[in-house]
């Protein structure tokens, strides 16, 4: 029955994210972004013909370019989900008759879910994917919390996207709710209109990200699906720098007193270098030298923190998560024993790691070579990292 229709998708990734700080529709999740989750399950669906994204404006010009492809057009929301949802509908081709409407911030849809909405919308004008709820539902007063009945809960469905619609009842909907803003899904409205909504039996994975859990589900989920194991990965490094008067002395990105200091490009902190080299070592992702040359004028006397930053911003486009970090300073000068809880907790702090998941210990060279004469601070560094395989 649907072969002999054009079908098209309308998905809806315009939102603010109040919830989470920021648009939830690019925050990265299980090697892809959100919104890419759900426009894979889209492409996977060969009966969709036509898929128009609606992104925010500036997203249209960072995301759209590389998002646009094949069957995918990008266009630029609006301030309302109904506005959105309108452009979202001029931009398809006039000939699609069923149309599908998603919510970009389900990343978890499948195409069977997708088809099954599409066929019944096909059959009965529209219909929306949904699960039994799970929960007894009470109702009570929103300000005394007093319970004021218990409804049979078999009778009541969790409305989740895609809800789909004969492309006359979307038209109709969308040009009689132009300035709808309280509506919390479309096919209320389709409702309200007077037409018949079917519900079509979803999954409980097809979550919307709406909270910082939902994304740690999504993931676990999603992994679990698309079999990403995941595994530890361990790296190691070194650095060494010369201890000379003059300079502040910096080391796990503590300040500690000391007529010396290390002597550097940076502040010369050469445990947080160590330890971002083998968080890089784990990645396989070269030395910190690549993202901060020794000679460039602009990073002369940076803090390390800086260089930490950077690094776990690429260990966290990677999905990876560091597991712990293992640091060993070589210095016969300072004693650094009575600094150890201070050291330890800064290098915590530096890498966003509870303290459990921090070593940090310090030899002396027993009087041999130069760091053994105290002209110099050598440490070595071994960090985990949980990363997809
Ligand atoms: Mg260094």
């Amino acid at each position: 029955m649907l072969r002999a229709k054009r079908c098209a998708a309308i998905i809806v990734a315009g939102g603010s994210g109040a919830r989470m700080g920021g648009p939830k529709q690019f925050l990265p999740l299980a090697g892809k972004t959100v919104v890419e989750w759900s426009l894979k399950a889209f492409l996977d669906t060969p009966e969709i013909s036509d898929i128009v994204l609606v992104l925010g404006a500036d997203d249209v010009l960072r995301h759209g370019p590389r998002l646009a492809a094949g069957r995918v057009r990008v266009v630029g929301g609006g301030a309302t989900r109904m506005i959105s949802v309108r452009n979202g509908f001029a931009a398809l081709p006039e000939d699609a008759q069923v149309v599908a409407v998603h919510d970009g911030a389900r990343p978890l849809v499948t195409p069977d879910v997708i088809r099954r909405t599409l066929e019944e919308a096909a059959r009965h004008g529209c219909a929306v994917a949904a699960v039994p709820a799970k929960d007894t539902l009470k109702e009570a007063d929103a300000s005394t919390l007093w319970v004021q009945g218990t409804p049979h809960r078999s009778r009541f469905w969790q409305a989740q996207t895609p809800q789909s619609y004969r492309r006359e009842i979307l038209a109709e909907v969308l040009s009689r709710y132009s300035r709808e803003r309280d509506a919390t899904d479309d096919s209320q409205l389709a409702e309200r209109a007077g037409h018949r909504v079917r519900v079509v039996p979803s999954t409980y994975a097809n979550l919307k990200i709406t909270t910082p859990e939902d994304l740690t589900m999504a993931e676990a989920l999603l992994e679990s699906r698309e079999g990403l194991r995941r595994q530890i990965r361990t790296g190691f490094g070194y650095d060494i720098h010369r201890l000379v008067r003059g300079r502040r002395l910096y080391l796990a990105g503590a300040r500690l007193e000391h007529p010396k200091g290390l002597l550097g490009h940076s502040d010369g902190d050469a445990a947080l270098h160590a330890a971002c080299d083998a968080v890089l070592g784990a990645l396989g992702e070269g030395e910190i030298g690549m993202f901060f040359p020794p000679g460039d004028a602009r990073t002369s006397g940076i803090s390390s923190r800086r260089i930490v930053e950077r690094v776990m911003q690429r260990a966290a486009a990677r999905g990876a998560e560091l597991v712990n970090l293992d640091v060993t300073l070589v210095a016969e000068e300072p004693k650094l024993r009575p600094h150890y809880a201070k050291l330890k907790r800064s290098l915590a702090e530096a890498f966003g790691l509870e303290p459990a998941r921090v070593s940090l210990k310090a030899k002396s060279n027993e009087g041999l070579d130069a760091v053994g004469r105290g002209e110099a601070i050598a440490c070595y560094a071994v960090a985990a990292l949980s990363l997809r395989a």
